[in-house]
């Protein structure tokens, strides 16, 4: 399944700085796949848009759970 995110999201779109040579991996894995364990998506299903940062990369769970207080 595709995320919601998608149209809007800069990784998804290349707008990230330093992508990873696995970012076409990485898409297929989370973006349209499976989402709900992408670090950028568990932020933003929590705290909106705003607060996930421009550097956090879909694979980054343990610093995404660092943000949202969970250990
Ligand atoms: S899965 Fe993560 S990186 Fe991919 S579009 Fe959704 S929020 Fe963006």
């Amino acid at each position: 399944m595709d995320c919601k995110c998608l149209p809007g999201c800069p990784f998804f779109n290349d707008k990230m700085a330093n992508m990873p040579a696995m970012a076409n991996i990485m898409k297929k894995k989370y973006c349209q796949g499976n989402f709900e364990s992408c670090a950028r998506y568990m932020i933003f299903s929590v705290k909106g848009k705003p607060a996930v940062p421009s550097d956090l990369f879909p694979n980054e769970v343990e610093k995404a759970k660092k943000i949202l207080g969970k250990k």
